[in-house]
């Protein structure tokens, strides 16, 4: 599998400041904010700072450092937004996975209960 990043996505210009965000957690290789269109009282982005496409991608080609520092921040999320009684976390990832955003991303949801994991396809 060959993953071609496209650096004109919109968490990449987020990344470089291009574009405001509401920050929730950041650090040297990952930044959480909160996502534009929520769907939950809880939801928020974590991202790594680095350029990968998708969770596999990232799973395969990041660094032990930007690994450790990315889960630090999904930690760091459910501690600052006090998600104790639960949460979803979603990783969509290409055209199945109807990923919009190019850019590897994991959805904290929570503040409610999130029913079932999937809904039956329509
Ligand atoms: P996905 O389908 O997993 O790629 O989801 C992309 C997510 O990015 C969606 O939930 C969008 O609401 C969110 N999103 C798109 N643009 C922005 C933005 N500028 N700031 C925060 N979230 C965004």
């Amino acid at each position: 599998m060959q993953f071609d990043y496209d650096d004109q996505n919109i968490f990449a210009k987020i990344l470089r400041g291009e574009i405001p965000n509401q920050t929730v957690f950041e650090n040297d290789h990952a930044l959480a904010f909160r996502d534009i269109n929520e769907q939950a009282p809880v939801h928020v982005l974590v991202i790594p700072k680095g350029p990968y496409v998708s969770l596999d991608h990232f799973a395969r080609d990041a660094t032990a450092a930007e690994q450790i520092a990315f889960f630090d921040a999904v930690a760091e999320v459910c501690r600052i937004e006090q998600v104790d009684t639960g949460f979803r976390a979603i990783a969509n990832a290409r055209a199945d996975g109807v990923q919009e955003v190019p850019h590897f991303h994991l959805h904290i949801l929570g503040g409610r209960n999130m029913g079932r994991m999937l809904e039956p396809a329509t």
